[in-house]
């Protein structure tokens, strides 16, 4: 769809373009009377284009904003895609985001967001972050299991534990205070991690279990009060 309003946009542009050009080159009429400059098609067309571009510009901003965020927790560049209207349409997969792997098997540094997840995580950029709603919270920590993937981590269960213990870090690279990010990591841990399916659950995923990376940021640290 983006793509579509870009086109669009460019053909509003080179509409205004031509309509200087025209006028330019003829400047005075058949009768020698000099031609008033096309102003305001002009100006519709300059602000059609601009209205046209404004979405996929700002889409393109936030991708760079949660890139930044996820190339904290993987240590190098990564990229972020945020899918369009028209891809949500044709799309049929019940994920709410991907990391491509390539012949190899090995995770890329690239991922694509949902549309609804990355509308939330615009929500959650621009807006109140005291009390996310739980499809907030989940939008935010699917870009840390993604994040854990592009790290290169292939196994469900193992991305899902170690982004529980970063949704935290998420939250703040976000704009989160701790205060809010903790609480954001707290109500993932114990309201929406025990209802994932069973290959992203591991009993190991638990304080002092085989998945507990001692972080600061763990959910049960909260959980416990601390
Ligand atoms: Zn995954």
């Amino acid at each position: 769809m983006t793509s579509l309003l870009t086109v669009a946009s460019a053909g509003c542009a080179l509409g205004a373009a031509g309509l200087a050009v025209r006028w330019t080159s003829r400047r005075a009429d058949a009768l020698g009377r000099p031609r008033a400059f096309p102003a305001w098609s002009s100006l519709v067309l300059v602000i059609a284009a601009g209205a046209l571009l404004y979405p996929g510009v700002q889409r393109h901003l936030e991708e760079k904003r949660l890139a930044r965020a996820a190339a904290e927790l993987v240590g190098g560049h990564v990229t972020v895609h945020c899918q369009t209207t028209a891809g949500a349409l044709v799309d049929a997969g019940s994920e709410l985001g991907y990391v491509p792997y390539d012949e190899n098997g090995i995770p890329l540094k690239t991922t694509t967001l949902k549309r609804d997840p990355c509308r939330l995580l615009h929500s959650y950029l621009s807006g109140d972050r005291n009390h996310p709603s739980e499809d907030v919270t989940i939008a935010v920590h699917v870009l840390t299991h993604e994040a854990m993937h592009m790290r290169g981590e292939t196994s469900e269960a193992s991305a899902e534990c170690q982004a529980v213990q970063r949704d935290e870090a998420t939250a703040v690279l976000l704009g989160a205070t701790v205060v809010q990010a903790r609480d954001l990591a707290h109500a993932y841990w114990t309201g929406v991690y025990p209802r994932m399916p069973d290959d992203y659950r591991s009993a190991d995923c638990a304080p002092g279990g085989a998945m507990d990376e001692h972080l600061p940021t763990a959910p049960w640290l909260s959980a416990q009060g601390q």
